[in-house]
């Protein structure tokens, strides 16, 4: 009995309102909720000026966060996408009423789960094979509910996806007189045009995505089936499928906290494409100057992502990025001693999606004091 912790003792709020950001203890992620709504609201204001009628859907995977995504449904999105079974059950649960899992599952455990989901929310996933419709039917129907099916069309991110326009006819044939299952539409996410650096680069990927699931739409009206939805676009691409007269919908995920990595794209400044502000940080402190040029600081590996490049140190002049471990971040300092034991570093990661997962709770902020704790949903 006197053994281990409780539950709620590991997951204990790291930050109460009002708190002084100095207080923090670290490491420890953090939103600047200012900045996140302005994010929020200019992305909303774009498409409804330059695209109106083209919902907006965030991808939830970016903040795992119902507080996040009821802000950003209270500017507009039609509901969220989640790219895990858990996100989906996570969001279904905090009452975001239309999800979209913008991915395949395999194996009758998250076919059920999802069942469940649907049972609760209006609830779409992806298919690119017969063996998911097969899965997906037979959980439908033994909850008594209808899943809605979009079936993926790979259009140059080279990942799922059928891989022709003939073949996204012929499953969505099948979806159409299979039980249980509603046919939606198309998923046309081009993953690879994202953070292509020159916006002609990426203005070119996602004229060929446009140019497939146009033919691919067209195909599967041909047959007499009805495709409401065509669907796809990230932070990097988004201004293309907005204008195409063709995506319906909008999955921008990264927007919302925008990582180093994403302020590396080029910009077309011609253009009304808002400028996004980056809205997250990873608070560390400097637990040791061993050096007089260099400072060492306790977020590493296990705090923040690296798989985008280094976190970015804009928000201190004077100091580079020299090295990473588990638990350390290795500072150069060019002016000798500037920083000393116990001071705060803001480092903005390279990829925000790995970040968040590696955190249980955002320390909401308004650059002085703590506004709120919002609890991140990841291992549900
Ligand atoms: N849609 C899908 C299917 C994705 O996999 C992703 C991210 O990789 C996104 C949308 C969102 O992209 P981003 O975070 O670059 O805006
Ligand atoms: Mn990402």
């Amino acid at each position: 009995a006197s053994g281990a912790p409780s539950l709620q003792r590991i997951l204990r709020r790291p930050a109460e309102p009002g708190m002084a950001l100095a207080q923090i203890e670290t490491p420890a992620l953090l939103v600047d909720l200012p900045a996140l709504d302005r994010n929020i609201a200019r992305l909303a204001a774009y498409v409804q000026s330059q695209s109106p009628g083209v919902r907006l859907r965030p991808h939830a995977k970016t903040h795992k966060s119902p507080d996040v995504a009821r802000r950003q449904i209270a500017a507009g999105a039609v509901g969220v996408c989640c790219q895990t079974v858990g996100e989906a059950e996570a969001m279904a649960a905090a009452g975001i009423a239309d999800i979209l899992l913008s991915n395949q599952i395999a194996g009758a455990g998250k076919a059920a789960r999802l069942a469940a989901i649907a049972g609760q929310s209006r609830l779409s996933v992806c298919v690119d094979d017969p063996a998911q419709v097969a899965l997906l039917s037979e959980a439908a129907l033994a909850a008594g509910v209808t899943i809605h099916i979009l079936v993926e069309l790979d259009v140059g991110g080279a990942r799922c996806g059928v891989q022709s326009a003939e073949a996204a006819r012929a499953l969505a044939e099948l979806v159409q007189s299979t039980p249980g299952l509603g046919f939606g539409g198309l998923q046309a996410y081009h993953g690879r045009a994202q953070h292509m650096r020159k916006p002609q680069e990426r203005k070119a990927a996602i004229e060929r995505a446009i140019l497939l699931a146009g033919e691919a739409a067209a195909k599967i009206r041909a047959a007499g089936i009805a495709c409401d939805t065509v669907t796809g676009a990230g932070t990097g691409s988004f201004e293309f499928e907005a204008a195409s007269a063709l995506y319906t919908e909008l999955q921008c995920g990264s927007y919302v906290f925008m990582d180093a990595d994403y302020a590396r794209n080029e910009r077309d400044d011609t253009t009304a494409m808002p400028r996004f502000e980056q809205a997250l940080t990873v608070l560390t402190t400097v637990i040791s100057t061993p050096l007089p040029d260099r400072a060492v600081c306790d977020a590493g590996l296990k705090a923040m992502s690296l798989d985008s490049g280094p976190p970015s140190l804009q928000l201190h002049p004077g100091l580079d990025y020299a090295g990473v471990s588990d638990e350390h971040s290795t500072l150069t300092m060019h002016a000798p001693a500037t920083l000393r034991v116990g001071q705060a570093i803001h480092l903005v990661p390279g990829h925000c999606d790995p970040t968040v997962a590696m955190h249980d709770w955002i320390i909401v902020h308004d650059g002085k004091r703590v506004l709120d704790v919002w609890p991140v949903t990841r291992g549900w």
